[in-house]
């Protein structure tokens, strides 16, 4: 015998053990009732490759293997703690669902009634019992009674809107809100692409009820405000109220015996005023102001999945109801059973988020700051997704070095702290209380790596 064939004889690869004999484990048998057998043969021969390239002795192939299907579950997305205090964190959803919502999702990921009158056998209208409840959010009173429709998100709201009121005829917008909403998502763009006209008017700090009224004229069709989220002008600025539009609209239907609609998107979704958020403009009286119809994102201050929410006079939505881009950016059932939830549930994680106690945030930050030997800092959290810019919202959070942040990152839990001013800060607000327990462990197990990492490379 050569001296290569017994080499590769004595080779460790070939004690790797082989795929089906590793298929054929009860454990994977058994877990093949909740991962595909693509996933499956998938994770068997990462584990070989890593056995192949020597980073793991063949014998710990199967105790490795077993460790990845048992951790593996079939959505690759992984709950994160927030410890940002960004309450609306776009990165990582948006708006956590409330207890209710997620109760809702659940019942109705099998067969549910969302297009069926179980009473009378007959076919019924889609989305009833969230219609319900947006209306019954919603106190608005306006002329002919008040209409709701939820199409997938604000974007495809106000695309439903300009295409089913304006057409490719002219809208009026002033310059101060054509506004890009964030990863390159540009309002103007999105509007411009459904083939209405955009009419700008006024200038980048102020537009006066003049600039609108010298716009209008036969080609315009319809008027649009748009609720410039997160960016703010001060100083020398002005806008004009939706009274005065609705007041230029209303003189135009006199003159020419045809409205012009006032469509407005609010953004973030609240249904009333909010004391903690004055600037934030809200669904209700936005429509009491004379809006024919306004549009929120479900997922932002709503504190709901995602979805587009249109409110306003009954006409008008029954309008966009018929036109058939509705049918293209109609909400899935599961939407429309959370949003229900959402809106005729107990306080959203959202909301508590927002109105969260000093006091108790601070008593929270102070035992994870005692557990972890580190100080606790005046943090000031944000409301976030694009809502209330400049509105800080007082709070605390526990100051770790910078290097944590990847290690939490990468945890278990996963955690997400605010990286700044050269340190890794962690806020409590977005984290559910229920969750200290965990969060403190996961800086504890971070800590501990970060102290064998600097050991690691002597100091
Ligand atoms: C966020 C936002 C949108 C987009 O809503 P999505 O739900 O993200 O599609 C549109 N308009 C305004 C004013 C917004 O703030």
């Amino acid at each position: 015998m050569s001296s290569a064939q017994s080499g590769a004889a004595d080779d460790p690869r070939r004690r790797i053990p082989r795929t089906d004999d590793l298929l054929a484990l009860p454990e994977l048998v058994e877990a093949r009732g909740r991962l595909s057998g693509a996933l499956l043969r998938g994770l068997v021969s990462e584990v070989q490759d890593r056995a192949r390239r020597g980073e793991l002795p063949p014998e710990g192939v199967q105790a490795e293997l077993l460790g990845a299907v048992a951790s593996r579950s079939a959505t690759s997305l992984r709950p994160v703690l927030n410890a940002t205090g960004v309450v609306v964190h776009t990165n990582l959803g948006r708006a956590p669902l409330s207890a209710a919502a997620v109760e809702a999702l659940i019942a109705s990921s099998g067969y549910v009634d969302v297009e069926m009158d179980l009473v009378t056998g007959q076919r019924s209208k889609r989305g009833t019992g969230a219609r319900e409840a947006l209306l019954a959010a919603c106190p608005a009173e306006v002329p002919g009674g008040l209409d709701a429709l939820v199409v997938n998100n604000g974007a495809a709201a106000l695309v439903l809107a300009t295409t089913a009121l304006a057409g490719a005829g002219e809208l009026i917008v002033s310059r101060g809100e054509l506004v890009e909403i964030g990863a390159g998502f540009r309002l103007p763009d999105l509007i411009a692409s459904t083939g209405a006209r955009l009419c700008e008017v006024g200038t980048t700090n102020r537009t006066h009820r003049a600039d609108y009224a010298g716009a209008i004229g036969l080609e315009t069709a319809g008027l649009l405000k748009v609720h410039p989220s997160n960016f703010r002008v001060d100083g020398f600025t002005s806008a004009v109220p939706i009274t005065d539009l609705r007041a230029l609209a209303d003189a135009y239907e006199q003159e020419h015996g045809r409205g012009l609609p006032l469509i407005v998107d609010v953004g973030s979704g609240l249904f009333t005023a909010d004391p903690a958020l004055p600037d934030e403009p809200d669904l209700t009286s936005a429509l009491e102001a004379g809006a024919d119809v306004v549009m929120a994102s479900g997922d932002k201050l709503l504190g709901g999945p995602q979805a587009g929410i249109l409110l306003g006079r009954a006409e008008t939505i029954q309008r966009l109801a018929r036109h058939p881009l509705a049918r293209a950016l109609r909400a899935d059932k599961l939407t429309l059973a959370a949003l229900e939830a959402t809106l005729a549930g107990g306080p959203t994680p959202v909301s508590q988020a927002l109105h969260a106690d000093p006091r108790r945030l601070r008593q929270r930050a102070e035992r994870l700051g005692a557990a972890a030997g580190a100080p606790v800092v005046a943090h000031e959290g944000r409301v976030g997704g694009g809502g209330a810019p400049g509105v800080p919202l007082a709070g605390w959070a526990v100051r770790l070095p910078e290097g944590l942040s990847p290690l939490l990152r990468v945890g278990h839990p996963a955690v997400l702290p605010r990286v700044h001013d050269g340190a890794c800060l962690v806020d409590l607000r977005c984290v559910p209380e229920s969750d200290d327990g965990r969060l403190a462990e996961a800086v504890r197990a971070a800590l501990e790596r970060l102290g064998s990492a600097d050991q690691g490379t002597g100091g």
